[in-house]
C-alpha cells in the first residue's frame, strides 16, 4: 500500500510539522495517531517519516530517512494571462506534468481586467500547484512567481539554458528539432529550459520581433492552433519524452 504523502510547512533536520487545513484533515478526518508512517515532502526532499505528536493544529513528524527524490522537469513556463479557469487548469496539468516554475505574464493582447485581477489570484494559483504535486505525488512543489509584464521576462530570463517562444504562426521549426538540437548540443544533458505561451489572441507582432531580439528561439507544435493550456501540455510532453 503506497503510503500517504504530505508537503510540511516546517521542518529541521529531524522532524517535519504541519499546520492548518492538512494537520486538521490528519487529525479529524483520518484520526492520525502517533506511530502512524506517511511520506513527508520537506524542502524539496521526501522521507519516510512517522507521526511524533498529533493535535488538530499541528502534526509533527520524525523523518526516519530520505527517499529517492523524482526529479522534476528544469522547465519553466512563461504563460501569458488568460481566462482565469482555463489558466488555473493548465497550472494544475503543467504540475502533474513536472514543470519547476511557473512565470505569469501580461502579454499585449492579455485582457485588461484579467490583467488587473491577476494579483490577486496568486495565492490561489499557489494552492492548485501545492494540491496538484501532492496528488501527482511529486517532491517538490511549483514555484510561481509574481505576474509581470512580458517584456520584462523576455529581457530578465537567464541566460543559462535555453529559452523557446511557442509561436503558433511558426510553421519551419518544430519544438522537438529545437530540443533534440539542445540536447545534442550539451551532451545529451537536457539544459534550463524557459518555454513563454501566449494569450487567447495569441502573439503581437512587435511581442515576436522582442523574443527574437532576446535570443529566444520560435518553435511550432504542428499546424493546429491549440489553445494556450493545450499548447503547454503538448510542450510539457515533448520536453518529457526526451527525458522521461
Ligand atoms: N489567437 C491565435 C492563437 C493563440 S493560441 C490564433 O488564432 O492564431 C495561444 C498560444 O498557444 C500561442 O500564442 C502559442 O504560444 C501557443 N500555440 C498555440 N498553437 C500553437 C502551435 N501550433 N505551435 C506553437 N505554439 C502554439
Amino acid at each position: 500500500m503506497t503510503r500517504r504523502r504530505w508537503i510540511a510547512e516546517h521542518w529541521d533536520e529531524a522532524t517535519a510539522t504541519l499546520t492548518g487545513t492538512q494537520a486538521e484533515h490528519l487529525a479529524r478526518v483520518l484520526r492520525a495517531q502517533p506511530g502512524m508512517e506517511a511520506d513527508v515532502v520537506a524542502g524539496g526532499f521526501v522521507f519516510h517519516a512517522e507521526i511524533a505528536a498529533v493535535s488538530p493544529e499541528e502534526v509533527r513528524f520524525n523523518l526516519l530517512a530520505e527517499l529517492e527524490a523524482d526529479p522534476a522537469l528544469p522547465i519553466t513556463l512563461v504563460i501569458s494571462i488568460f481566462k482565469f479557469d482555463h489558466m488555473e487548469w493548465g497550472i494544475e496539468k503543467a504540475t502533474e506534468l513536472g514543470v519547476t516554475t511557473i512565470a505569469p505574464v501580461i502579454a499585449r493582447r492579455t485582457e485588461k481586467h484579467l490583467a488587473q485581477a491577476a494579483a490577486k489570484r496568486v495565492e490561489r494559483w499557489r494552492r492548485i500547484v501545492h494540491e496538484a504535486a501532492k496528488q501527482s505525488r511529486r517532491s517538490d512543489v511549483p514555484l510561481i512567481l509574481e505576474p509581470q509584464p512580458l517584456a520584462e521576462r523576455v529581457k530578465a530570463a537567464g541566460d543559462d539554458g535555453m529559452r523557446i517562444v511557442l509561436a503558433e504562426q511558426e510553421r519551419g521549426v518544430t519544438l522537438r528539432s529545437v530540443l533534440a538540437e539542445a540536447m545534442s548540443a550539451s551532451s545529451n544533458e537536457m539544459p534550463k529550459l524557459e518555454l513563454a505561451f501566449g494569450p487567447e489572441g495569441g502573439w503581437a507582432p512587435e511581442e515576436e520581433a522582442l523574443f527574437d531580439a532576446n535570443g529566444w528561439r520560435a518553435a511550432s507544435l504542428g499546424p493546429r492552433i491549440l489553445r494556450a493550456e493545450t499548447a503547454a501540455i503538448a510542450a510539457l510532453a515533448v520536453v518529457g519524452s526526451f527525458l522521461e
